[in-house]
C-alpha cells in the first residue's frame, strides 16, 4: 500500500494561511507519514514545524519552494530533505528575499497607477513579514474592492504580463539545484504542467534539470486529473526520474485539495521519499 505523504504546502511564512503547528496537526489527522513544509523561497517556518513534531510515526523533512528563472520562464523547484541550517542555502534565500522585496516595491508602484495607494506597506501589514508574494497583493486588491476574487486579481493585475506584473531575475535553475544538493537535499520540479510549456519545452527543461542534478518530478500536485498524473509518471520513467507528491495546500478557501488528500502516485513511480531514512 502506498503511504500517505504531503511534500508540498505553504504556511503563514509565505502565502499560506495556517501556522506550521496547524499544518502539522492537519497532517497527523490525515494520516500523513512523510511531511514537508515548502514555503516560497523561505525556511522560516521549519523550526516551528520541527518543534511541533512530537509523533515518531511521521517523518518531517526540511523543505522549500524556490522561484527559479529558466530561459524566459518562471519555474518552481522544490528542495526536499534539506538541512535548513546550511549556510549556502541561507545565503541563497537572502538573495531571493532581496529580489522579492524589490519586486514587491515595483508591484506596489504599478498598482498605484491602478488606484491602490501604499500597496507595499499594506501588503507588508497583511503578510506580517517581508516575504511578500503576489497572493498578498491579490488579497489587498480584493479587500480594497478593486477585484472580486483571487482569480480576477491574477487575470487582470498580477498574472504574467498583466498590469502589475514585474519580471524578476530569480536565481537560475542550476543555482537552485546546486544549493539544494549542498544542503543534502533532493531537487524536484514542482507542478510540471502549470507552466503551460509545450512537450518539447518541458522535455528541454527536464534535460537541463537532470544535467544540473535534479532528481524528481512532482507527479501529483494539488488538484490533478488522473490522465495528467499518468502522463507525468510516464515522463518519469522515460527520463529515469523519481516521483514526488504534495497538496500545494495554501488554506481552506484557497485550495481544493487538503493536506495529504491529493491523489496517489501511480504504481510505476519510484517515490522520492524511499531515499530517506525512517528511524
Ligand atoms: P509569487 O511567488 O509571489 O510569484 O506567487 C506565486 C503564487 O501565487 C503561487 O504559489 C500561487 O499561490 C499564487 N498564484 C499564482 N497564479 C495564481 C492564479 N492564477 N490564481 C490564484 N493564485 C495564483
Ligand atoms: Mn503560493
Ligand atoms: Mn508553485
Ligand atoms: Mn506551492
Amino acid at each position: 500500500m502506498e503511504q500517505i505523504v504531503d511534500l508540498h504546502c505553504h504556511s503563514i511564512f509565505s502565502d499560506g494561511v495556517l501556522t506550521p503547528e496547524e499544518l502539522y496537526k492537519r497532517a497527523i489527522a490525515a494520516g500523513v507519514k512523510v511531511f514537508s513544509l515548502t514555503d516560497h523561497d523561505s525556511i522560516a517556518g521549519m523550526d516551528r514545524l520541527y518543534l511541533a513534531n512530537s509523533d515518531s510515526n511521521i517523518l518531517v523533512v526540511g523543505g522549500i519552494e524556490f522561484s527559479v528563472r529558466w530561459k524566459k520562464y518562471n519555474i518552481h523547484i522544490l528542495g526536499l530533505n534539506i538541512d535548513v541550517a546550511n549556510l549556502n542555502l541561507v545565503a541563497m534565500i537572502k538573495t531571493q528575499k532581496e529580489r522579492r522585496i524589490a519586486r514587491a516595491k515595483k508591484i506596489s508602484g504599478l498598482l498605484e497607477n491602478c488606484g491602490l495607494e501604499n500597496g507595499y506597506a499594506k501588503a507588508y501589514k497583511l503578510a506580517q513579514h517581508d516575504n511578500i508574494g503576489r497572493v498578498h497583493f491579490a488579497k489587498l486588491l480584493i479587500s480594497e474592492g478593486i477585484v472580486a476574487d483571487m482569480q480576477s486579481a491574477f487575470k487582470y493585475y498580477l498574472g504574467e504580463n498583466k498590469k502589475a506584473f514585474v519580471p524578476t531575475s530569480w536565481i537560475t535553475l542550476a543555482e537552485a539545484i546546486s544549493v539544494i544538493q549542498d544542503a543534502g537535499g533532493n531537487a524536484v520540479i514542482a507542478h510540471p504542467l502549470k507552466y503551460k510549456l509545450t512537450r518539447t519545452k518541458l522535455f528541454e527543461l527536464i534535460e537541463d534539470f537532470k544535467l544540473a542534478g535534479g532528481e524528481a518530478l512532482e507527479v501529483v500536485s494539488g488538484d490533478m486529473e488522473i490522465k495528467d498524473i499518468q502522463m507525468l509518471a510516464k515522463i518519469c520513467m522515460r527520463f529515469d526520474l523519481l516521483a514526488s507528491s504534495g497538496s500545494d495546500f495554501h488554506g481552506d478557501k484557497m485550495s481544493k485539495v487538503l493536506i495529504g488528500r491529493q491523489k496517489l502516485l501511480p504504481e510505476i513511480c519510484t517515490p522520492i521519499w524511499h531515499k530517506w531514512s525512517f528511524n
